[in-house]
């Protein structure tokens, strides 16, 4: 199971709710990074963007870059920041729903 996966690395599960294995939930790791990962990436990655020195700038954390984001009324749909790449894809909110 997904949390069973997220206690082995030490992650945290903040939010996000799991529906299927597209679904993206925010998680911290174990020194405290939080970013969303896909249920079906979780297993195939070893740490996270910053632990694993994909991201080398800390003064831009994911959290702000998805502030960013959602405030543009956006959404991170996929993608990890690393470095001053970014290589993410985002949504954008379009319509109502109810
Ligand atoms: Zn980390």
């Amino acid at each position: 199971m997904v949390t069973e996966l997220l206690e082995d690395k030490g992650w945290k599960w903040l939010e996000g709710e799991y529906e299927n294995i597209k679904t993206h939930i925010k998680v911290m790791c174990d020194i405290g990074h939080k970013f969303w990962v896909s249920m079906g990436s979780i297993k195939a990655l070893n740490g996270c963007a910053r632990c694993s020195g994909k991201c080398t700038d800390p003064e831009f954390h994911t959290d702000q870059l998805e502030g960013i984001i959602t405030g543009h009324g956006a959404e991170w749909v996929a993608g990890e920041y690393e470095g001053s790449e970014v290589k993410i894809f985002i949504r954008y909110h379009q319509g109502h729903e109810f």
